[in-house]
């Protein structure tokens, strides 16, 4: 049966209990979880700090990392043509100039992300991108898929500019 108060419906989706019980479920069906997520924050109560926190870990796990003790990439045997310095130490003069376009046409496709046009503060940023993950946090929006993908793109747009686009 549906949790919600009133309700006849049958209990076939769940929602977290509470932030620090998301282990915990209530269910509810499907009109009244999306009322309960709706109305439920899971950042409530948390800092700013202790926001961002969580959402690095989001997009930790996303992405791949380097095996740990693996360090850089060995270089093939064969000869590459290595424009970006992936495979040296010391990239040669091209190859700096590769990454630095590479670098200036993320940021680009990253401001595109939270639709913001230069010039842009950290702090303009931080506050477009904090709403933004809460309208796309899965828990806001049922579990949907494309909320999910659209946070994704969020927190890889954020971690690009925040690495490298504020001198
Ligand atoms: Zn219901």
């Amino acid at each position: 049966m549906c949790e919600w108060p009133g309700c006849a419906g049958e209990g076939e989706h769940r929602a977290p209990l509470a932030r620090d019980r998301l282990d915990q479920y209530r269910w509810f069906c499907l009109d009244h979880v999306r009322e309960y997520n709706r109305n439920w924050d899971y950042y409530r109560g948390m800092t700013q700090a202790e926001i961002e926190a969580d959402l690095r870990r989001d997009t930790v796990w996303q992405r791949p990392t380097w095996p740990l003790g693996g360090g850089r990439p060995r270089r093939p045997n064969w000869r590459i043509h290595d424009g970006f310095g992936f495979f040296t130490d010391e990239p040669d003069q091209k190859g700096r100039e590769n990454a630095r376009s590479a670098t200036e046409a993320a940021h680009v496709r990253a401001l595109a992300v939270f639709d913001l046009e230069p010039p842009v503060t950290f702090e303009r940023l931080r506050s477009r991108y904090l709403t933004l993950v809460k309208q796309n946090h899965p828990d806001a929006n049922g579990g949907d898929k494309a909320a999910e993908e659209r946070l994704k793109s969020i927190n890889e747009a954020y971690a690009t500019l925040k690495n490298g686009y504020f001198a």
